[in-house]
């Protein structure tokens, strides 16, 4: 269902009025977790200004220690909720869980799965089942093909509102997080009609390199971009080195506008 084969022309989702796919370029920005009211808000206000599309922020956060902050689960849906209402940015958020899809489903407009349930196929058949666009962020070690595959796990259920997203992958390189395989992009657009998006955060690490990762994403042909901004990335509990300041994230846009596609 996923192929090329199965459908000639793009697939174009439409989030609320927001297109993702076909000629659109779209940008998803917005904090790593949902921490309080006032960084998701004025996150939202800030992102709103500078022309973003969608707002995403974890509730649900997959943390590599079981010690790390874990999210502030449906009180931190409330909250994107509250700042989606008043931008109108709709949101983008992750279901970890089989178990908390159905809060999940009360206030996303986009089911996020993460890098690290990515081959979890419950949970892909699960949100296949629903009627929300589903985003899948590609696994850390996860193949193109298998990647193609939990799209297919996806679809086969019903739900075609399915977009793709390139994340980075383990390599030896230790100089960034992860290794943005750009190549992916070129790759996916030949074998999908899937929109495909990059997030340069959690491939960069470091927000220094966000602009150039944004950059090439464009130039390679990626349908969007996934940013993580922070209204004071310094006190961020979660990716505080690789969230953009509102600033940072607005001088990006300035300049991507630049060199075509986001407008
Ligand atoms: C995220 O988007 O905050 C996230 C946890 O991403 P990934 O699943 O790609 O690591
Ligand atoms: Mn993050």
């Amino acid at each position: 269902l996923a192929s090329r084969e199965s459908r000639n022309d793009d697939t174009i989702i439409d989030v609320k009025g927001v297109k993702v796919g076909g000629d659109t370029f779209t940008l998803i920005a917005g904090p790593c977790s949902v921490e309080n009211r006032e960084q998701v808000l004025t996150t939202a206000r800030g992102i709103k200004k500078c022309s973003a599309h969608m707002l995403r922020g974890g509730a649900f956060k997959p943390r590599t220690s079981p010690y790390s902050f874990q999210g502030l689960g449906e009180e931190g849906l409330k909250l994107l909720k509250e700042a989606s209402e008043e931008t109108g940015l709709p949101v983008v958020t992750e279901v970890m869980n089989p178990k908390d899809l159905d809060v999940v489903l009360k206030y996303a407009d986009v089911l996020q799965i993460g890098a690290r349930n990515i081959q979890n196929f419950s949970l892909l058949k699960l949100v296949g089942q629903t009627d929300k666009p589903v985003l899948l962020k590609r696994g850390m070690a996860t193949t193109i093909q298998e990647f193609l595959m939990s799209a297919e796990y996806v679809m086969s259920e019903g739900n075609a509102d399915v977009m793709l997203c390139e994340r980075g992958i383990r390599t030896f390189e230790t100089a960034t997080r992860n290794t943005l395989d750009i190549s992916a992009v070129p790759v996916l657009k030949k074998e999908t009609h899937l929109p495909v998006l990059i997030d340069p955060s959690h491939a960069a690490g470091k927000r220094d390199y966000v602009p150039a990762l944004s950059r090439a994403a464009i130039a390679a042909g990626a349908d969007g971009l996934l940013i993580e901004v922070h209204y004071n990335p310094q006190i961020a509990v979660s990716d505080a080195a690789q969230q953009l300041t509102i600033e940072e994230f607005c001088q990006l846009v300035d300049e991507l506008r630049k060199i075509g596609e986001v407008v």
